[in-house]
């Protein structure tokens, strides 16, 4: 980065400082990763330059002829690897993405049946502060009060009563598998829309560790940044582009489900898309057809695994007493620290977890009764099962033991070797 240490040492610095911490330290947030040197080029490259609002062959700017060619590769890889009819890759994240489905799929006031935030499901999924608890009708299912499990009889009567026109389905912080093929029959019986958003679990969906909602869902939205290794940004995908036709809120003229996305996208709600972060999502989905990814994907489970087995060994508690998936949610009830004060004490010893509300959490959000812990990036890196039995032991001694300053040098320690055994972006260095 000769350019920016001239330019602006200021920022290189921070740019520096922050490669360290991420070197450093046990990323264990579930929803962030490490993406590829190649995709970091990607991201860093000309076409940040270039206007091109529209879609490939129908742009409202000229000199469009690579950025064509590069949108039809991300959008024809997503549809291999997914096995998906339609592929839209503009969306800035993940939450534009999901009010491109609502203004696609909904009018203003129609009900959407979401998770609730705080049993797990996600700010964009019907929240009363978020634009689908304030524009749309918003009603919300949970997990269940004692299994703390979704129970799809309750979310059936739940469904029967509202009526939704939108069911979403997918999670934040929900340590079992999703069963889409349920989701799918509630939807039908209510004759609903099914989105699955799968932006945490999309990496595992692909290693097979996980329920594809291809078969079931009416659209798919993923992040490409959390499982999937990719930058930031998001791909809406449609299973079936059926003959079924849809009106558009706001236009007299049918369309079928890919038009309204796509026109929901531009001239709905964005403008000029990010090619460079196109380009990126790119080189994510064709890292992610390989036998690696799959390897990987496979990988983030046992880790979990391993993870949520010493957490318990090691006296702690955890939602659904373990997870099938790539996060853990620990139940802090019983320790006498809150989910904030976990996380800075944990921070200290250079391990990253977030606070988490727990299902039916008696706290507040920003101080709840949980937190959350996942394997993706760690998995990157190339920890292993016995790793995380290290890890589980360490962060339970920290829990219990909130002021000894002995356990804590310990934990550095630990922290520092196992980050020295598995190296990161030594090529940045
Ligand atoms: C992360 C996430 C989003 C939003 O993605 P952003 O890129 O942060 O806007 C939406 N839904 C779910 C389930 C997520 O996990």
């Amino acid at each position: 980065m000769s350019y920016l240490s001239n330019t602006d040492p200021n920022i290189y610095e921070l740019i520096n400082d922050e490669l360290k911490r991420q070197q450093n330290g046990l990323e264990m947030i579930p929803s962030e990763n490490f993406t590829s040197p190649a995709v970091l080029e990607a991201l860093g490259s000309v076409l940040t330059n270039k206007y091109s609002e529209g879609y490939p062959g129908k742009r409202y700017y000229g000199g469009n002829q690579v950025i064509d060619q590069v949108e039809e590769t991300c959008r024809n890889r997503a549809k291999e690897l997914f096995g998906v009819a339609h592929a839209n890759v503009q969306p800035y994240s993940g939450s534009p993405a999901n009010q491109a489905v609502y203004f696609a799929l909904l009018n203003p006031g129609d009900t959407v049946l979401g998770m609730e935030l705080a049993q797990g499901g996600h700010l964009t999924h019907g929240y009363k502060l978020n634009f689908s608890g304030k524009y749309y009708h918003s009603v919300s299912y949970g997990v269940d009060r004692e299994t703390k499990l979704l129970n799809y009889e309750a979310i059936r009567e739940i469904a029967k009563k509202e009526k939704p026109k939108l069911i979403v389905c997918g999670a934040t912080a929900y340590p079992r598998q999703i069963d889409f093929s349920e989701f799918k029959k509630i939807a039908n019986e209510v004759n609903s829309y099914l989105l699955a958003d799968i932006s945490h679990i999309v990496g595992l969906i692909i290693a097979g560790t996980h329920q594809s909602p291809v078969p079931y869902a009416d659209v798919i939205m993923t992040t490409t940044h959390k499982t999937l290794r990719g930058p930031r940004g998001a791909m809406i995908l449609l299973p079936k582009v059926e003959d079924r036709l849809h009106e558009l809120y706001h236009s007299e003229s049918k369309r079928n489900l890919a038009e309204l996305i796509d026109a929901a996208i531009i001239p709905g709600l964005q403008g000029g898309p990010h090619n460079h972060q196109t380009a990126a999502i790119a080189v994510a989905l064709k890292e992610a057809m390989t036998d690696e990814f799959k390897n990987y994907g496979r990988q983030i489970v046992a880790n979990a695994k391993s993870l949520a087995e010493s957490l318990i060994e090691n006296g702690l508690e955890l939602v659904t007493g373990g997870t099938d998936n790539h996060l853990i949610l620990v139940d802090l009830t019983k320790t006498g620290l809150s989910g904030a004060e976990a996380e800075k004490l944990l921070d200290e010893v250079s391990i990253t977890v977030n606070k988490n509300m727990i299902p039916f959490d008696p706290r507040k959000p920003l101080d709840p009764s949980g937190i959350r812990l996942g394997t993706p990036a760690l998995t990157t890196r190339g920890f292993t099962e016995n790793d995380m039995q290290v890890i589980g032991k360490t962060i339970a001694e920290i829990i219990k033991n909130p002021i000894n300053e002995s356990i804590k040098m310990e934990a550095r320690r630990v922290v520092a070797e196992l980050t020295t055994a598995h190296p990161l972006y030594q090529e940045l260095v």
